[in-house]
Parts: structure tokens; C-alpha cells; sequence
């Protein structure tokens, strides 16, 4: 019999991504999806046929009980989040309770209606804070956003769970990872987005805040596979998922403007870039570096896609996709 995975966040990045994963390997896949004024299914348009829908919200403690008793999933996959840390610091209540409380009450669902399933909790690389890079599994962790501190207290969340109730539940500590559906919000995307117009004639800047920060990049199709991997473990556990490379905003957009072959160098490229104000945040991390010695032990895994594929991925598809916006 196929097996069952729920997951939560499915229209967004990882979890269309994710979707994607479980049909081909001949998963039954559900989605639980929030009332929206409009349908927001741009990430998994090519999947509404192969997916069965259930209603829930992660602010809704009754509608994930629901949801879950609907599928009795072998496996769930807690990718719902209010995922930008830019917005985590404009409303940090509605942060806490989704990104935080949210993931305490997907527990909560599983061990009343369903405690055999495995399930996988994102967390992410925002918990180090500035810890020292590189960043492993037993680096300190001390958030510098409202949203780390949110993913830190579902975080320590799965452990409780995992230790209180015997519940299989792991954590994937990914660093930043992008790609072709990322929210346009985001920084990857919104430079690649801006590098795509600019070539086409389209619009003049881009700008950013900060730009000297440094990410660890690997690539959301890559990651997801590892999520699935980690519930095929006999026993749960918690691992970093990363490149290894660190590299600056101001390489990423170098880079990018490379990739569309806009002409000039560095000087030339500088200044289509503005520096805003607007896009600063109260408090930056500054250097996120990963250690993904042991999922690459443990699970027998190796980021393929490096900073320069990434970003030639990145800006063809939004360069074929603002190409064929009409004027
Ligand atoms: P994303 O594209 O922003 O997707 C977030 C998903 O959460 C969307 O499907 C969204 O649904 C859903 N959601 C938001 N609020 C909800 C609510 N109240 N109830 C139910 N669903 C809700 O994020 P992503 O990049 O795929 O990331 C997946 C997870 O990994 C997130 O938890 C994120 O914080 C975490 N993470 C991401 C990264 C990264 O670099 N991408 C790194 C580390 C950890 P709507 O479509 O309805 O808005």
C-alpha cells in the first residue's frame, strides 16, 4: 500500500518541492491549505490533480486535529511558517504564533490523533544567531529575529515531544536554500528578479539593505530530499543541511548580473544597486556557514548544486519568465 505523507506549506517553496519528491517515489500526498481571499497555488498548479487538499491553518489547533485524523499519515512534513524573517520583526505576535506556536500544535495534532507518524520539523539556520561559523548540530543557538526565536521554540519543542512521547520527530536545520520558486520577497529572488529586468529593459535598480552579510546557498530541490531522509531513519534525530560556502549579498548580485550577461565588471554592475534604509533590519546575522559533516555521514548526502549553478538557475528562469510578461 502507497504510504501517506501530510504536508503543511505546500504552496510554498520546499513543500511543492516536496510534493514533487513523494509522488515520484509513489507517495499519497496531502496538503493542508489556509482559507486565502484568492488561491495561491502558482508552486504546485502542475499537482492539483494528484493531491488531496485538506483545510487547516497552523493558528487552529481543532483544524489540524482534523486534518490529521482525514489522512492518518505515516509521515508529516511541517513546512508551514510565516517563513520571512523581514516580516518577523514588523509583526512578531503573528510570527510566534504561527512559526513557533504553530509547530507545537502539528505536534500536538500527531500525538492525539496519529503518534506513529514521523514527522519532520523545518527549523533553520537563523537559530545560530551569530554563533561562529562554521555552525553544526551542537553549535550554541541564540537567535537575532523574532522568527529565529520562533524556530527555536518549536525547535526545542521537538525535542520535548520526541523525548517526552517517544514521537518520531526530526529536525532539519537548513541553511538558506533557493531556487526557481522562491518567494519574490526573498533575496536571492528579488535580485534575480531585478537582474532579469534590467536586461530586458525593464526596470533601472535593485534595492537592498545591507549587502556585506554573508548566506550558506544550496538549492530547495536538493534539500527537500533530505527531509524525506531523515524520517527514513530508524531513530529521529536532528541535522544541519548546508554547502559549506559562505558568500556575500554583493557576490550574489556579481554574479547575477554575470549569469544575464549584462557588460562591465563589479564598478559597472554597482550602480544599479541602491542601498534602502527600508529593506535594513534592527539586527542582522551576520555569517551563516554550515557543517553538514554529519548528514553527509549519517545520511549519506552531498549538496550537488553550488553558489554559481544556483544562481545561472535562478536568473534563466526569471529571464524566460519576465521575457514572456507581457509589455
Ligand atoms: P515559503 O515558501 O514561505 O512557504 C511557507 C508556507 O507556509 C506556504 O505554503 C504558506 O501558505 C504556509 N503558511 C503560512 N502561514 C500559514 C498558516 N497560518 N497556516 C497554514 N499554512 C501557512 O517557505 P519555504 O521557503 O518553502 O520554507 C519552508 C519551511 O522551511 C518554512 O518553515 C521556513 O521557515 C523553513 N526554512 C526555510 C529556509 C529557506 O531558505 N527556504 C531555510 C530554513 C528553514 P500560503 O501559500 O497560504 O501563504
Amino acid at each position: 500500500m502507497a504510504k501517506k505523507a501530510l504536508i503543511t506549506g505546500i504552496t510554498g517553496q520546499d513543500g511543492s518541492h516536496l510534493a514533487d519528491l513523494l509522488l515520484s517515489k509513489g507517495y499519497e500526498v496531502y496538503g493542508l491549505i489556509r482559507r486565502l481571499s484568492k488561491p495561491n497555488t502558482e508552486n504546485i498548479n502542475h499537482l492539483l490533480d494528484r493531491i488531496t487538499f485538506v483545510d487547516g491553518d497552523l493558528a487552529d489547533q481543532a483544524s489540524l486535529i482534523s486534518a490529521v485524523k482525514k489522512c492518518m499519515p505515516d509521515e508529516i512534513y511541517n513546512l508551514a511558517a510565516q517563513s520571512f524573517v523581514g516580516t518577523s520583526w514588523t509583526q512578531p505576535e503573528l510570527t510566534s504564533n504561527i512559526t513557533g506556536l504553530g509547530a507545537l500544535r502539528v505536534f500536538e495534532a500527531a500525538r492525539q490523533a496519529c503518534p506513529t507518524a514521523r514527522i519532520y520539523q523545518a527549523s533553520s539556520s537563523e537559530m545560530f544567531g551569530n554563533s561562529i561559523p562554521p555552525q553544526n548540530e551542537d553549535t550554541p543557538l541564540v537567535p537575532r529575529s523574532p522568527y529565529g526565536v520562533a524556530k527555536l521554540f518549536a525547535h526545542r519543542m521537538a525535542r520535548i515531544y520526541r523525548e517526552s512521547y517517544k514521537m518520531h520527530i526530526s529536525c532539519g536545520i537548513l541553511f538558506n536554500h533557493e531556487g526557481e520558486r522562491r518567494g519574490i520577497e526573498f533575496v536571492t529572488r528579488k535580485i534575480t528578479d531585478a537582474v532579469a529586468r534590467i536586461k530586458l529593459g525593464k526596470q533601472k535598480e535593485i534595492r537592498l539593505g545591507d549587502t556585506s552579510t554573508r548566506r550558506d546557498w544550496g538549492y530547495a530541490p536538493e534539500y527537500v530530499e533530505l527531509m524525506w531522509r531523515m524520517l527514513q531513519q530508524e531513530k529521529p534525530d536532528d541535522y544541519v543541511v548546508a554547502t559549506g560556502e559562505t558568500h556575500t549579498i554583493t557576490e550574489f548580485v556579481e554574479e547575477a548580473f554575470k549569469c544575464a550577461g549584462i557588460p562591465g565588471g563589479p564598478e559597472i554592475w554597482s550602480i544599479y544597486v541602491k542601498n534602502d534604509a527600508r529593506f535594513g533590519r534592527p539586527a542582522e546575522v551576520v555569517d551563516l556557514r554550515g557543517d553538514y559533516s554529519k548528514a553527509k555521514l549519517k545520511l549519506g548526502w552531498e549538496p550537488k548544486v553550488k553558489f554559481k549553478d544556483l544562481v545561472k538557475i535562478m536568473v534563466d528562469a526569471d529571464m524566460k519568465r519576465v521575457g514572456g510578461e507581457r509589455a
